[in-house]
């Protein structure tokens, strides 16, 4: 019995204080060190002037070497669905897929490219279940929504729905883990996010689709196409409505997503997302 409580203990302290870095497995040598995180767990508060940053977050679950492996969207980029361009030289300017295939959202933004360490930790959430990592990428994702976006400028935010049958596979809604602690995160930056909703309920997925990835920009097209609807226009009508993600990886989704909710009568469409692949 009281090796059964050990072993329920140990495992509690290692979700909520790893001893090993996530992603790489490495023992973390400096314990000591509380993440921001932590601190914030602790009643800390946080200053609106320094946003946190991803190594500020994940200090505590990463090892100093997978830390840096974080690569921030910098511009220029395409001011319509956020892709960075590969020269760090000249300005932002609408990319060729937007001017080929015009979007139904109306801006993209994501805080870091969907590559190397961040990729995995994205990964060690969704398909490993390590849903203590919902809180540091949660406020990662709150500060990328302060900084591109003004706090009068959305009603109502909507994580991405998952089948049913995802669902209740996965057990969760990354999408959705990723903004439930918002309101809070706002009340301790003294940020008023009271006129802000999440509905978790006004769209929804349709019908089954395969997992988009591995299939290129065209498959995954046909894939998703038409897999969202609403279900209450009312609730959207003239809203102004931002949907989160974990990933933007061709757009097709979001597009998607946006579709449905602008056919509901929506004023504008904008799309928030951990990671935006290359
Ligand atoms: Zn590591
Ligand atoms: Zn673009």
């Amino acid at each position: 019995m009281r090796h059964i409580l050990r072993t329920i203990i140990a495992a509690l302290q290692e979700a909520v204080f790893p001893t090993r870095c996530i992603v790489c497995r490495a023992f973390l040598k400096n314990k000591q060190q509380k993440s921001l995180l932590q601190n914030f767990q602790d009643g800390a508060s946080l200053d609106c002037q320094n946003m946190p940053s991803f190594q500020n977050l994940m200090t505590g679950f990463l090892c100093p070497t997978c830390l840096k492996g974080f690569i921030p969207v910098e511009p220029p980029i395409c001011p319509v669905c956020g892709i960075m361009f590969k020269s760090r030289e000249g300005e932002d300017h609408v990319c060729g897929e937007c001017l080929t295939s015009p979007k139904k959202f109306r801006i993209s933004r994501s805080p870091g490219i969907y590559d190397r360490e961040f990729m995995a930790v994205i990964h060690c959430l969704k398909y490993k279940g390590k849903i203590q990592l919902a809180r540091p990428l949660g406020m990662l994702l709150f500060s990328a929504f302060i900084s591109f976006w003004g706090i009068n400028s959305i009603d109502i935010i909507v994580p991405v729905p998952l089948h049913i049958k995802r669902f209740r596979k996965r057990g969760f809604n990354q999408a959705y883990l990723l903004v439930r602690d918002w309101k809070l995160i706002a009340e301790n930056l003294n940020i008023g996010l009271s006129n802000i909703r999440i509905d978790t309920n006004v769209l929804i997925r349709n019908r089954w689709t395969d997992p988009q990835t591995g299939l290129d920009r065209k498959k995954r097209m046909t894939n998703i196409k038409n897999a969202f609807s609403v279900n209450d226009q009312t609730i959207i009508k003239n809203k102004r409505i931002l949907l989160v993600d974990d990933v933007y990886t061709t757009g097709a989704t979001a597009n998607e997503c946006a579709k449905a909710l602008l056919r509901g009568n929506a004023e504008y469409v904008d799309v928030l997302t951990l990671a935006r692949a290359m």
